[in-house]
């Protein structure tokens, strides 16, 4: 780094701090906006400040919107009695992408996990349960990732739900044990969802 003017230096800086991002491809990107031009340089920047400042999350299943409610929870002709509950917004887009499921979600934002002190108050089941009360859902679906994390969620949730009266289902066949739901294929992602069992 110390062969770079200040300004560059501080740039690939903070580019190696991104995920998958290592020294050499940093590098290889700061000089890529240095040679940009100034308005392609400019709607990166303006594009990195829009996801800043305008998205949040919806005041309904917790997913990433730029509105009050999220494009999913505000589609009337989406499946009102279900909802499928993922650890987060990326498990959405997963699932969207199958096609397969037409019902609403519930966005945790983590999973249950005493080992690193993450308690069920700590992720988002509170505001699960009121929308649950509220009344139309008759099944949840429980689509925490398949680890050790997202099972003791499920089960949590399962535990939780079952008392009144709603069928809880959770995905699991042919999804990897220990893996992320984000990363599963399409196919094994539907036929997970279609394989669904009470628990
Ligand atoms: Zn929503």
């Amino acid at each position: 780094m110390k062969y770079y003017a200040k300004p560059i230096a501080k740039l690939i800086g903070r580019l190696t701090k991104l995920p998958g991002i290592g020294p050499k491809s940093a590098q290889r990107l700061a000089f890529y906006i240095m040679n940009d031009s100034d308005e392609e340089a400019e709607e990166l920047i303006e594009a990195i400040r829009d996801v800043k400042d305008k998205i949040g999350y919806c005041d309904i299943c917790n997913n990433l919107t730029e509105h009050e409610r999220c494009n999913i929870c505000s589609n009337e002709e989406r499946n009102q009695s279900v909802i499928c509950i993922v650890e987060s917004p990326k498990d959405i887009v997963a699932m969207e992408k199958t096609g397969e499921y037409n019902g609403l979600y519930h966005v945790l934002h983590g999973s249950i996990s005493p080992m690193e002190g993450v308690g069920p108050d700590d992720i988002e089941i509170k505001d699960l349960l009121s929308r649950v009360k509220e009344g139309e859902v008759e099944e949840v679906i429980l689509a925490t990732d398949p680890n050790v994390e997202g099972e003791a969620t499920a089960m949590y949730i399962a535990r939780l739900l079952n008392p009144l009266g709603i069928t809880a289902s959770r995905i699991a066949h042919g999804l990897p044990v220990g893996g992320d739901l984000e990363y599963a294929d399409e196919v094994t992602l539907s036929k997970a969802l279609e394989g669904r069992k009470q628990v």
